[in-house]
């Protein structure tokens, strides 16, 4: 069966057309489903250390190519260079050294139990073969995500990245395969999700790993179901960031400016909604404005940009009707709120909007780009109940000098994770993952990378 080809767009050039790649047919889908299976039972009896010696030669040779990784990125979806270099290509590798660092420990056999006659000891063993379906919005970090803890458990993997970066997965298969590690253990598919993502999951695999929105991601936990394998979900977010009327101003506001802005807004645990105490507000949204007024919309292949274009024209256009449902229910706009007029493609002005309604899109959905929704609180109780007054619960932040009350108001958030002040939780030994309609399971760390693993517990005799 063929599927749809891909075409690859340039969002930040006017949407010119760079390349056009034909989709993997199901044929060659099953193809290499069936390699994974065969090699699964090879590379699953390796140990953790052979496979950590093994897959250092990949992490030098991404780091090595690290600059042609990171252009292509820009021209496909738009990412500037340098931060495509600084968030993008650093935070992945610097997941994969953590990985490689720590797998044999987080992999360690555990007893659970022992007494004087029997001991109970749990062993975490790969699990089979695993399809992956990842976003674009870091085509490298989420390469890294699905595959390397996949890897290092023992479970080989057929993946479809996003159709947003195809180029780039293209050069990482490149990558992966001169690394000559053994020939089958990660197999790239190509394709649209509806079709060849749709495909790949329904198909003779052991376990789902699945990144993405959660519309898509509820289709998917479906298909996981009906077939009962596992799977791992890690969907869209809302994070709410409070500031308590105690904090430096001056300190807040970059912070707030890169878990809103970086990357154009498009990041699952991007801060979206910012609940500030009332005494401060005008003052956060003055220097708020001031700081973006400085930033430089442009191409991201300029190395003084900032931000670059939306991924594509649908997401730009799904930012341009929440923005404009903002305004018909009496939303104001600061600043921003619609295209720069010199540039084209799906650039789209940072914007922050006051006067939110609970009954606005930008409330309630995820928004996926650089529109900061800002809303007052006058108690800590209610700053918590705005934060939580929302169906995900992936990241969340909070800004206060008092670090006990930080603290306190941290453990009543509905979030998977939370950073406090200047502490960012984006590190491969933290756990990752959210409440409510933001994912089931959990990503990295010692949690993280268990969850991946099928778990034999041997109760013995002494
Ligand atoms: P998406 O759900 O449209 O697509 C994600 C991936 O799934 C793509 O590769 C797509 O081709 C594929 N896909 C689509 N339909 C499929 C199907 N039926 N079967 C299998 N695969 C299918 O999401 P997107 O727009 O690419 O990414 C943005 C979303 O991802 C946002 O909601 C963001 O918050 C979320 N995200 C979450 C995390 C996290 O860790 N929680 C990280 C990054 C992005």
């Amino acid at each position: 069966m063929n599927f749809e080809k891909i075409i690859v767009i340039n969002p930040g050039d006017n949407y010119k057309i760079i390349a056009e790649i034909e989709a993997s047919t199901s044929q060659e889908i099953d193809q290499k489903i069936m390699l994974a299976h065969q090699v699964f039972k090879i590379w699953s009896q390796y140990s953790v250390h052979e496979r950590i010696k093994i897959l250092e030669k990949l992490f030098k040779a991404f780091d090595i190519q690290r600059h042609e990784i990171a252009k292509l990125i820009a021209i496909e979806m738009g990412m500037p260079i340098s931060v495509c270099s600084e968030i993008d290509i650093r935070v992945g590798l610097n997941y994969f050294q953590g990985y490689l660092d720590n797998a044999e420990v987080w992999l360690k056999q555990e007893i659970v139990f022992e007494n004087a006659t029997e001991r109970h000891t749990v062993f975490f063993e790969g699990l089979g073969v695993v399809a992956a379906s990842i976003p674009w919005n870091f085509p490298f970090t989420n390469f890294i995500w699905a595959v390397i803890p996949n890897l290092l458990v023992g479970n080989t993997i057929v993946l479809k990245h996003s159709e947003n970066c195809v180029l780039t997965t293209k050069l990482l298969e490149k990558i992966f395969l001169a690394s000559h590690i053994l020939e089958g253990v990660c197999n790239f598919v190509y394709g649209k999700g509806h079709d060849v993502g749709d495909y790949l999951i329904n198909s003779n695999v052991d376990m789902i790993w699945f990144t993405g929105s959660t519309q898509t991601g509820h289709h998917v936990y479906q298909v996981a179901a009906s077939k009962a394998i596992p799977v791992i979900l890690e969907l869209g977010g809302s994070a709410p960031g409070i500031i308590f009327e105690d904090v430096d101003i001056d300190k807040v506001i970059d912070l707030i400016y890169v878990y809103r802005f970086a990357n154009s807004g498009q990041s699952c645990d991007a801060l979206k909604r910012l609940i500030v105490h009332e005494s401060i507000f005008d003052k956060i949204v003055d220097k708020l404005q001031w700081l973006l007024s400085t930033k430089k919309v442009g191409s991201p292949l300029d190395i003084t940009t900032d931000l670059g274009p939306i991924v594509n024209k649908k997401q730009l256009e799904t930012i341009q009707a929440q923005v404009a449902d903002a305004i018909y229910k009496g939303g104001k706009i600061i600043c921003g709120g619609k295209q720069p007029e010199d540039l084209m493609g799906s650039y789209y002005e940072p914007t922050i909007i006051t006067n939110i309604s609970k009954s606005m899109k930008i409330y309630t959905e995820e928004v996926f780009g650089p529109v900061l929704a800002v809303l007052s609180f006058k108690t800590q109780q209610e700053a918590i109940d705005l934060a939580n007054d929302t169906i995900f619960g992936l990241g969340g932040y909070i800004f206060s000098s008092d670090k006990k009350r930080a603290f306190s108001v941290a453990q009543k958030l509905k979030t998977g994770n939370i950073g406090i002040n200047k502490a960012n939780y984006v590190i491969p030994q933290d756990v990752f993952g959210g409440y409510k309609k933001s994912g089931i399971g959990r990503e990295h760390g010692k949690i993280g990378i268990r969850s991946l693993c099928q778990m034999k517990l041997i109760a013995e005799e002494k």
